[in-house]
């Protein structure tokens, strides 16, 4: 049999798979984490014999060693449903509510595990083990960097810090002193980020940045600074569609055309305009059925929030909510991402958004 050349899209989910297997080898599974998954579904028992229906629970352990419950029922899942502008809060998040509001002081998390009845089909007894969704993974980084979940990786339960399943964010916050003196048992920070560091640096290196980024990078620019009012959280999000179809350099009365998505907004959490999403709401709008190939967000500097190098408009990565939509909308995406101090590369949209909490399609990419 002639060997058949390997993809640049497979090489790099081969080296996000090898590198996630690399950080989970730091921190094997202890009984103290099977006694954890057996705690969430005696509870999960207990309130389906009281009548409390189905519900998905999560589990924290928080730096002093305590148990916190979180939970939501399959009932409010079903309202969220039925109105898409209730605020519908899961598990993941009211754990975080337990922790903070039981002791005097919150407390910070040092380990979360989440579960939730099977799938009809299956009819197995046992509980599934769920990675954590896209506000998830933002609410646990910025409230406790180092947090580890207990996840699946290839079929099997292993433990990955929060930095795996969220990983190269460009700009780390630093936590009040209360969180910051509570810390955690583990002590493999510098190794995790050199794992990740070296993954992200490998995949880039297999996707070189062509003439069309550049062209998108430079459309991103421009469209920023045309639009940038001072006082704004300002980001641009430049896209290219699979077939191609976008060009640079339209006359000024057809810049709403552009494949361009803007955000100005004050940093509202959960309810900012993403430039990301206004992105993926023009490529539905003017390009339907034609998925992104290529998206770059740049962000502009402010009188409040300038950049470290000290330069106006820098590339930067997305927050975990839009790197999952923007996965959602175009399965194959690639990002255009700065290399924290090495220039820029290009990665798949996959590597940034590691054991996703929704069925990505596997990759069809020819070889
Ligand atoms: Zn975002």
């Amino acid at each position: 049999m002639i060997a058949q050349p390997v993809s640049p899209e497979l090489q790099a989910e081969a080296l996000l798979d090898q590198t996630l297997a690399e950080i989970a080898s730091f921190f094997p599974m202890t009984q103290a984490d099977y006694d954890m998954l057996s705690y969430g579904q005696q509870v999960y028992g207990v309130r389906m014999t009281e009548g409390k229906g189905r519900q998905q629970i999560t589990v924290i352990k928080g730096a002093s060693g305590n148990h916190y419950i979180g939970s939501h029922s399959e009932q409010e899942e079903m309202e969220a449903r039925r109105d898409r502008d209730l605020q519908f809060f899961d598990s993941w998040y009211d754990g975080l509510q337990h922790l903070s509001t039981k002791g005097k002081q919150p407390e910070r998390v040092a380990q979360v595990v989440t579960q939730r009845w099977p799938k009809r089909a299956k009819r197995s007894k046992k509980l599934r083990v769920l990675s954590p969704n896209s506000v998830a993974r933002q609410q646990y980084i910025q409230f406790s960097p180092g947090a580890l979940f207990i996840v699946e990786l290839n079929g099997k339960l292993v433990k990955l810090p929060i930095e795996a399943l969220y990983p190269w964010e460009y700009y780390s916050r630093t936590l009040p002193p209360v969180l910051a003196e509570q810390t955690l048992e583990w002590d493999f920070r510098k190794e995790v980020a050199e794992c990740i560091r070296r993954m992200i640096l490998g995949v880039s290196a297999l996707f070189p940045i062509t003439a069309e980024d550049q062209a998108l990078i430079d459309l991103a620019n421009a469209q920023i600074r045309i639009k940038f009012v001072d006082h704004f959280w300002q980001l641009a999000s430049a896209f290219v569609t699979e077939s191609g179809k976008y060009r640079v350099g339209f006359p000024r009365d057809d810049m709403e055309e552009q494949p361009v998505g803007i955000q100005h907004d004050t940093k509202t959490g959960r309810a900012n305009a993403d430039a990301e999403v206004g992105a993926i709401r023009k490529a539905r709008r003017l390009y339907p059925g034609d998925p992104m190939k290529t998206v770059v967000t740049v962000h502009h500097a402010t009188k409040n929030h300038t950049h470290e190098d000290g330069e106006l408009i820098r590339i930067v990565t997305s927050c975990a909510l839009c790197r999952k939509s923007l996965l959602h909308y175009s399965p194959n995406v690639k990002n255009i991402i700065p290399l924290n101090g090495e220039g820029i590369g290009k990665v798949p949209m996959r590597v940034l958004y590691p054991l996703p909490d929704f069925p990505v399609p596997g990759l069809a990419v020819a070889a």
